[in-house]
């Protein structure tokens, strides 16, 4: 147990908890991060770490890896406390109002304030519904891109259709052989443009879904694909297998916090407050009337929320940090550049 008490504590290491983690060292606080995987950069780095994003202000194109990568330094420049693997389900108040929140594997933290930027809490692609499938995934069934040399003049058959899987069917057919789309209706979700793009690039099994794997050890060979409505089923083969059938959020034991929820997101008002004081919620996990679901949308309400925060323990503090060109951690008294120190 870590029995430091933390001005701060950000649950959850993804891009809106990494920005929040360097706003919250700008308003020099002693801050701590959990993240409950072993690695920083949320969704970016669990769904599309080669892909490019394209709508981060000031940054023309930046792939999603090196932009966690920028984040992770960012973040890092004011020393705050990251752990890795701390899975927070519970949490409790003492008498003196400090919060004491607890971890899946028995871990416990205290702090006076807590920011939930835990996007859709814990989350794990929705896997193919067919037995024996996870033999495969040591091979050639991916639930993500994560390397696209392993796709360099292969035939690969993706099923989905929602905007993952029109970006991935667009992205490989530029080092694949051949893209093969199975999806199980005829309409795609993705941006019109993009779909477009990919019927040009892909052939198309609508409305079909998967229906059986065959292989040798853990790598696929061929694919069976069934109709919807006649149930006519084909065999395709197959060298690498891509499967977008979206993800799954859990909040778990956050749920028991008596937190108001609205759309299976945390309720918050334009301070990123939530119900409980004390508490409040920064990028994907939050919701308040015009959200807008961008990470640039979070770079915003992490800072916000941490202004709250601050104002939280320290009704007559400052409204916001001082802006990062004057910040007297950054630069002296002589408009000189200086490092910053840890908290
Ligand atoms: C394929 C794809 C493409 C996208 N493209 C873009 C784009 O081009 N531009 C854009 O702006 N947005 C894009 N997005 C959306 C963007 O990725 C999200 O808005 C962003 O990741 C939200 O960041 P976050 O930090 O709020 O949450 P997340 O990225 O979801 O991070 C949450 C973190 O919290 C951790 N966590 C959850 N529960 C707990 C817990 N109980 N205890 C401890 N840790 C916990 C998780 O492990 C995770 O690391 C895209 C999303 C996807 C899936």
């Amino acid at each position: 147990m870590d029995h430091k008490i933390y001005d701060v504590t950000i649950i959850g290491g993804g891009p809106i908890g990494l920005f929040t983690a360097f706003y919250s060292g700008m308003r020099k606080l002693k801050t701590k991060v959990l993240e409950s995987s072993g690695q920083l950069g949320g969704k970016i780095t669990m769904f599309y770490p080669e892909k490019t994003l394209r709508d981060i202000g000031g940054i023309r194109k930046i792939t999603g890896g090196d932009l966690v990568k920028e984040l992770i330094r960012q973040a890092e420049t004011f020393s705050p406390t990251i752990l890795f693997h701390q899975h927070v389900s519970g949490l409790q108040r003492r008498p003196d109002g400090i919060f004491m929140l607890s971890t899946e594997n028995g871990g416990l933290h205290l702090t006076k304030t807590v920011i939930l930027t835990v996007g859709a809490g814990i989350f794990k692609p929705i896997k193919l519904d067919i037995p024996g499938a996870e033999r495969y995934e040591s091979g050639n069934l991916h639930y993500a891109v994560d390397d696209l040399n392993r796709f360099r003049n292969k035939r690969v058959l993706i099923s989905g259709g929602g905007n993952a899987a029109v970006d991935w069917a667009n992205e490989l057919a530029e080092i694949a052989e051949s893209i093969t789309i199975v999806h199980r209706r005829e309409a795609f979700s993705g941006h019109e443009s993009d779909v477009s793009e990919m019927v040009k690039n892909a052939r198309l099994y609508t409305p079909y879904c998967i229906s059986a794997l065959h292989g040798t050890g853990n790598r696929i060979e061929r694919v069976a694909v069934k109709q919807v409505g006649t149930g006519e089923e084909i065999w395709l083969e197959a060298d690498e297998v891509v499967v977008n059938h979206g993800i799954q959020g859990d909040y778990g034991g956050i749920l028991n916090w008596g937190l108001k929820m609205k759309d299976e997101r945390i309720e918050v008002n334009g301070a990123m407050e939530t119900n409980i004081p004390g508490i409040f919620a920064a990028g994907d996990a939050a919701i308040y009337p015009h959200k807008l679901k961008l990470i640039a949308g979070g770079f915003a309400e992490g800072p916000v929320a941490l202004n709250s925060a601050v104002r939280y323990m320290c009704p007559d503090a400052e409204p916001m940090a001082m802006y990062s060109t004057h910040h007297e951690d950054f630069v002296d008294e002589n408009g000189r550049e200086k490092e910053p120190q840890a908290r």
